[in-house]
């Protein structure tokens, strides 16, 4: 079985589907994305795209793709401002650039791909599915899973060349806004409940004094949802596989579609492996977030001022023990 060239359905044209697709297309499978945008659309999605140097490893040429380079994060709390020292760097890319790189790959290895269609049904004809239909899944849906916690991500550019290496964030009670500099724009976002997502990033755009708001937004899921199922499965956002302290999707959406390249036909041990991985992960990042809170908020004198931080998998005591 293991050996054998199946028919595969790849649902979603964003990252997380395109890089399945060219994988599975790798191993000589006859691989089919759909996706309800055009083509030319796919790279247009709410996403800061800011992602750590390991993205390297799953995508070539991103340098290609490369804005500017983030060493360091400042969250600031009411009477503190602590210094995340990223290790390792962080990148922020051009989203569309990202996707056009996957769809030349996707391209060479006769990958078909059907586009400006929206599945409503999951198709049949094919040995394998998955949906990689993002934050709001239609596969997850109709397999009666449960949605993923949702927030909100919401941003605002605004033309100002800024090539500095240090985003910004302010917690608020539900998640942060931020700040991050792309080298010809400066970028303004929040993630959190809707209402509050807003009304945070309205008041950073008004002490920021930026008058041009064309605001575009998309749901942020949280958890872990996969089916028990042998021919269907999730990846990405629609198994609502984010990091828990910051929304991030792409690192860890990589890893896991890596478990089920690895994996591949068996969607079972797919689910075993991503369940053994990222389970704890999440219950850590979500402890982690509440206390990082409570102590900015409460006790910021507890916190060093400044630690040097793996923001894909962090190990918390380990980013103390190497404060500054
Ligand atoms: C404001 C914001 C900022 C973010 N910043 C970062 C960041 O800096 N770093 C990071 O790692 N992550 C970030 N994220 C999260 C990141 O964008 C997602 O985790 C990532 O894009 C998920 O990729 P995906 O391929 O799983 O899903 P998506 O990119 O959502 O792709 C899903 C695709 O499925 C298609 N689709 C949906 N339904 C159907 C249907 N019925 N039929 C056919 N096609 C369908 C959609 O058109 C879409 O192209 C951010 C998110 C937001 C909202």
């Amino acid at each position: 079985m293991d050996n054998k060239k199946l028919k595969v359905c790849v649902i979603g044209g964003g990252v997380i589907g395109l890089y399945l697709s060219w994988k599975l297309s790798e191993l000589g499978h006859e691989v089919f994305v759909y996706d309800r945008k055009e083509e030319k659309d796919l790279g247009f999605k709410s996403c800061s795209t800011l992602v750590s140097e390991r993205i390297r490893q799953f995508i070539p040429r991103i340098d290609d793709c490369l804005e500017n380079i983030i060493n360091s994060c400042d969250i600031n709390f009411p009477k503190k401002t602590i210094r995340l020292n990223f290790s390792p760097k962080h990148l922020v890319l051009d989203r569309d650039k990202l996707i056009k790189i996957l769809l030349d790959l996707n391209k060479k290895n006769n990958v078909k791909l059907c586009f400006g269609k929206e599945l409503k049904e999951i198709p049949r004809g094919f040995d394998r599915v998955i949906g990689c239909d993002g934050a709001g899944s239609f596969v997850r849906k109709s397999l009666g899973l449960p949605n993923p916690n949702m927030r909100i991500g919401i941003q605002v550019f605004e033309e100002k060349k800024d090539n500095s290496c240090v985003t910004k964030t302010h917690l608020i009670p539900s998640g942060f806004t931020w700040e991050i500099p792309r080298g010809n724009f400066v970028e303004y976002g929040a993630l959190g409940e809707q209402n509050e997502a807003k009304q945070s990033l309205d008041e950073l755009l008004d002490i920021k004094d930026v008058k041009k708001r064309k605001y575009i937004s998309a749901l942020v899921p949280q958890g872990l949802i996969i089916p028990n199922n042998d021919k269907i499965t999730l990846c990405g956002d629609a198994m609502g596989l984010t990091k828990p302290w910051s929304g991030g999707g792409l690192i860890w959406g990589l890893y896991a579609a890596d478990m089920l390249i690895k994996s591949f036909p068996d969607f079972i041990e797919y689910k075993k492996q991503t369940e053994k991985f990222f389970n704890f992960k999440i219950i850590k990042g979500r402890i982690a977030n509440k206390l990082v809170n409570l102590f900015g908020f409460y006790f910021p004198y507890v916190i060093p001022k400044e630690m040097t931080y793996d923001n894909d998998f962090p190990n918390f005591l380990i980013a103390f023990a190497g404060k500054k």
